[in-house]
């Protein structure tokens, strides 16, 4: 699995870009800031975009992506996630109040967009992979992702405060050769993060250890921009060799 990281930001600023990753080159997983990266040709490649919740760091590049990639050689791309998530795309972003409804331009039977439901727990099939949505600790529903191929697997928990069933997956599961998950407040709003269903970095150490595999690879995502600083620097006192921030724009081979 290739994995891009596009962008690994929880807040835009100037060359921060909002959480995007793509895998290999057709499977976008969240859709915060993907064109600030991706250049036309990539964006056309895209055939499913995994989205874990509704909020707009996560969802919003899905509004301009379907603006970018309608023309005569447009392919219907999937947008795959929790009933919670699509509907709050369907019903308020695409609601032609804020923006048009893809899922039925340029025509209801190839629209830019086609809507597709999935269901906790309960595995499918995304291009080459088998995908499981496990949902986590978060204000609205938001689902982390399992993607499983031929002996290995990766996990991607999307915005979350303490949970335990995406740690228990984590832990059972054989050929887990990477995880992604979050910090976002520094060590002194760790107040605010567990009021919003995030994590500080004071907050890893006793998750990751719900999973008991120290060789893991763990990778960060979704600092503020305004804590980063902070942010990095209160990771790097984690004792625990095997995690590292995600970089902008780097990709990694699971
Ligand atoms: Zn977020
Ligand atoms: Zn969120």
């Amino acid at each position: 699995m290739k994995f891009t990281v596009l962008g690994c930001y929880g807040g835009r600023l100037p060359g921060k870009i909002l959480t995007s990753f793509l895998i290999d080159d057709s499977i976008l997983v969240d859709a915060g800031g993907a064109t600030a990266a991706l250049d036309l040709p990539a964006l056309k490649k895209l055939r499913s975009i995994l989205v874990s919740h509704s909020h707009l760091d996560h969802i919003a590049d899905t509004a301009m992506i379907g603006d970018l990639i309608i023309g005569p050689d447009l392919k219907t791309v999937e947008i795959i996630g929790l009933e919670h998530t699509l509907s709050a795309v369907k019903d308020h972003l695409m609601s032609y109040t804020l923006w048009p409804d893809f899922t039925e331009i340029p025509t209801k039977e190839d629209p830019v967009y086609r809507l597709r439901q999935e269901e906790p727990r309960q595995a499918f099939q995304v291009g080459d992979y088998e995908v499981e949505l496990v949902m986590v600790n978060h204000p609205v529903p938001c689902a982390g992702m399992v993607f499983r191929w031929d002996g290995g697997s990766f996990i991607y928990t999307a915005d979350t405060g303490i949970t335990d069933e995406i740690w228990e997956v984590a832990k059972n599961e054989e050929n887990l050769k990477g995880l992604v998950t979050e910090i976002s407040f520094p060590n002194s709003m760790k107040a605010m993060s567990e009021m919003t269903g995030h994590y500080s970095p004071c907050h890893i150490d006793a998750e990751l250890a719900k999973i008991g595999k120290p060789d893991l690879p763990v990778y960060i995502y979704h600092f503020k921009p305004a804590f980063e600083e902070t942010l990095l620097k209160e990771l790097a006192e984690i004792e625990h060799e095997n995690i590292r921030p995600l970089v902008q724009g780097e990709t990694i081979e699971f």
